[in-house]
């Protein structure tokens, strides 16, 4: 039998994280719009075991389930876009990257203190030229005697300046091709020479991104954690993120239809409050139908996600929350009249951060690409919906 209920633990757990929502970080949500890091919010979340979602027990974290993490991301992000945000950098591909495969003396310095906010991660992949095409990347880090040097740019970088410790993904001894593609590890806290902040960006979001250069940086061949021909499993690892990026895009969806039902029973036009009218009704019943809908996909891929989700099921969720979720916060402002454009209202917030989702983890395009290829090319059409894996 199919069961949609929540354990008591992950009851437990909404509790806690929807009262730092509601205390903490939604009264505040203004303050980091300007890009701004929110440090207060990461202690509280901290305190309360969230940094530690993807850090196994042994190193003091809680060793999560990626449905477990993406109900609690959806939470924070009816609360604060920039703030959810800065939680994905700790609990999603990087940190899963670092627990899986980082050697032993590395995990015992840094994953307890990413459990305790300590330590914060930045994942650095696109760069100026290679965004999707990670293929065809340039940094590279070449094995020099007993060192590993490695020279590059990357770009559109969340949390550069904040990082202690840089997932870089590089090609290696200039192995041409997808063949050439593994892992560094840069721990920045240590203050290697050779990295320098080229540029930085303030997003719609409110974050900001950064332009990071790797000019002869020079690590020991043990931080060279993944060698050429790892794109496959570091790809495995990066499908985490289809499942948590769109739990952001959820819970912004949903703030915005519960700021919607309020302002549908509050605001009066002609006499009456504006959800008198069927037209706005139709609205509010639309926008919960297609969070519903996102909702049900999502957990599905989540609940079967660990240690790494089904590529194809979490590819049909993201697209299908992104799109969903960007279409709905923009009905929200439509709700909310002219004062929906204000920056001060959360639906206009929501609809801003919201936009990100079709663009990171993933682009909704090369995912098409990825359930049509699946769909054409490997189904098995003699056992119907069955023949994909996840049935
Ligand atoms: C808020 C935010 C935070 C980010 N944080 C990070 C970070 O921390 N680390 C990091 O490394 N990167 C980060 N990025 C960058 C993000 O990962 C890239 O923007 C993304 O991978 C797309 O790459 P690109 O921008 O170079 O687009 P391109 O790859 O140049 O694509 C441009 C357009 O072409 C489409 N396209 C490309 N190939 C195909 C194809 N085969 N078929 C159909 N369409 C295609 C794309 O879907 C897109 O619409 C962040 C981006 C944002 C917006």
């Amino acid at each position: 039998m199919l069961d949609f209920s929540l354990t008591s633990d992950q009851r437990q757990m909404l509790e806690t994280v929807e009262r730092i929502r509601k205390d903490v970080i939604e009264p505040n949500a203004m303050r980091w719009m300007d890009g701004t890091f929110p440090y207060d919010n990461m202690h509280v979340l901290a305190e309360a075991g969230v940094l530690g979602m993807a850090v196994p027990e042994e190193y003091g974290g809680m060793g999560a389930s990626i449905l477990d993490t993406v109900l609690v991301l959806e939470e924070i992000a009816k609360g604060c876009y920039v703030t959810a945000m800065a939680v994905l950098g700790e609990v999603g591909v990087q940190c899963r990257i670092i627990s899986t495969y980082a050697p032993d003396p590395f995990k015992e310095k840094w994953l307890p203190k990413i459990a305790s906010g300590e330590c914060i991660l930045s994942v650095c992949m696109t760069e100026p030229n290679v965004g999707t095409d990670l293929g065809n990347m340039t940094t590279n880090a070449v094995l020099h005697n007993d060192r590993v040097v490695i020279n590059g740019t990357k770009t559109l970088i969340s949390r550069i300046e904040e990082a202690d410790v840089y997932v870089v993904f590089t090609r290696v001894n200039d192995i041409p091709g997808s063949q050439g593609i593994g892992c560094v590890l840069l721990e920045k806290g240590e203050g290697i020479p050779g990295i320098s902040t080229t540029g930085t960006y303030h997003t719609m979001g409110g974050e900001h991104l950064a332009e990071v250069q790797f000019d002869n940086v020079e690590v020991a061949p043990e931080n060279l954690i993944l060698k050429e021909n790892s794109l496959r499993t570091l790809m495995s690892a990066f499908n985490t993120q289809r499942c948590l990026n769109p739990a952001i895009c959820l819970g912004m969806a949903e703030s915005s239809l519960e700021h919607s039902i309020r302002y549908l029973r509050e605001r009066d036009a002609f006499g009456h409050p504006i959800g008198d009218f069927q037209g706005m009704r139709w609205k509010a019943a639309d926008m919960a139908i297609q969070i519903e809908a996102g909702r049900g996909l999502l957990y599905r891929a989540a609940a079967t996600a660990d240690p790494f989700p089904d590529p194809t099921l979490a590819a049909m969720a993201k697209v299908f929350v992104n799109e969903m979720s960007i279409a709905v916060c923009s009905e929200a402002v439509q709700v909310h009249g002219g004062y929906g454009f204000l920056d001060e209202f959360p639906v206009s917030r929501n609809y801003r951060g919201v936009r990100y989702g079709t663009l990171g983890g993933g682009t909704t395009e090369t995912l098409r690409n990825l359930v049509g290829r699946t769909l054409v090319e490997k189904m098995d059409l003699e056992s119907g919906i069955a023949g994909l894996d996840f049935f």
